[in-house]
């Protein structure tokens, strides 16, 4: 087996010198964000030994981020602005960023910096030692309340134990992914983006890498508990078709207790001639029932309303424009004449 370490890049099969890197970054009104964003992540970029390109998606922002954007693009190579035409929320629009990026390697990251781009040299070099997918795991949560940390830590053991992909605990949307990975996750159609589902539905070899996640440095996190839940929902029927076994497994319980229940009010007649009694427990019994009852048919209805929203097949989002810098082309057509140069010196 040829040992994958002693080349420095393996993993990059395109035509040009140096592999392209594609950063990801799904925004909504992160305008107070971004001049740090760049600050922080330009410099790094600047650093790696490679091409790159910013792939900023525009959720649908109404507080001048996407103005802002503009002035950067116009003088800075390598920004691409890709405005989607409303909010469409961070699943559909990192859909879009992993649609419009070139890269050999793509990573998906914040604007509000909790994803901390000083990771992305050891991400990058992970990947030229040959895997598909570099995970980040997060060691520690700053700034996020006990309540959240310990319901994101309920969550990921719940979503595990009922769907066979298994989602890896604390990780978020932070990764790196090879072209490959990529293709292959985009090949999935479906509308329901759960994207950490379908990150781990790949597969694909993956190493993981554990930072420490930061604070939000500006704004606020667009995430509040009615939207946190709405996720969870949305992973858990995404990914496993037990909570629909579940709601019958309770109906049969509820059923066989209610009939062991009926038989011991009959033997207690006929044994003890005790009249049957007891108006409050059958409106327990009855309220509890008809709470199991709606709860099924809700569960049901997640899965009815997800066939009904895939059959529509609506596209995932829609693009308004898509802005770019003119010397973004040109470092795109660097990127040709070094490959001339390259294929001319073999
Ligand atoms: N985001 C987005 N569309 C949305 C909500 C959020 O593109 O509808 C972006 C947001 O701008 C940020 C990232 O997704 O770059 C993560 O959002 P946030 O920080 O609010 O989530 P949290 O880190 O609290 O989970
Ligand atoms: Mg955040």
């Amino acid at each position: 087996m040829n040992n994958r370490f002693e080349k420095p890049i393996v993993s990059f099969d395109g035509p040009f010198d140096k592999p392209l890197l594609s950063l990801v970054v799904p925004l909504f009104n992160e305008r107070p964000m971004l001049p740090l964003f760049f600050d922080r992540v330009l410099p790094v970029l600047a650093k790696l030994d490679l091409y790159w390109e910013v792939v900023l998606v525009d959720d649908g922002s109404s507080d001048g981020s996407t103005q802002y954007i503009r002035d950067v693009i116009a003088r800075t190579p390598g920004v691409r602005l890709v405005k989607l035409s409303r909010n469409f929320g961070k699943e559909a629009a990192m859909t879009a960023g992993l649609e419009h990026a070139k890269g050999d390697a793509i990573i998906v990251l914040d604007a509000d910096l909790q994803d901390p781009p000083e990771q992305i040299p050891a991400m990058v070099e992970c990947w030229q030692s040959g895997v598909d997918v570099v995970l980040m795991q997060r060691r520690s949560r700053a700034g996020e309340t006990a309540f959240k940390r310990w319901s994101a830590h309920l969550f990921y053991r719940l979503l595990n134990r009922t769907s066979r992909t298994n989602i890896p605990v604390d990780t978020g949307d932070f990764r790196l992914m090879s072209r490959k990975a990529v293709d292959a996750l985009l090949a999935l159609q479906e509308r329901n983006r759960y994207m950490k589902g379908l990150f781990a539905w790949i597969g694909m070899p993956t190493q993981v890498i554990q930072y420490d996640r930061e604070c939000r440095v500006a704004g606020e996190t667009k995430w509040d508990y009615p939207a946190l839940v709405g996720l969870a929902l949305e992973g858990l029927t995404s990914f496993s078709v037990s909570p629909l076994r579940w709601a019958t497994m309770i109906g049969l319980i509820a059923a066989s207790m209610g009939a062991i229940f009926g038989l011991w009010i009959v033997v207690k007649a006929l044994m003890l001639g005790d009249a049957t009694s007891g108006y409050p427990s059958l409106v327990a019994i009855i309220s509890f029932l008809g709470g199991i009852q709606l709860m099924s048919i809700g569960i049901v209805g997640e899965y009815v309303g997800k066939t009904y929203i895939e059959s529509k097949q609506r596209p995932v989002y829609l693009t308004d424009e898509v802005i770019e810098s003119q010397d973004g082309a040109r470092q795109q057509a660097t990127r040709k004449t070094t490959e001339a140069r390259h294929v001319k010196a073999v």
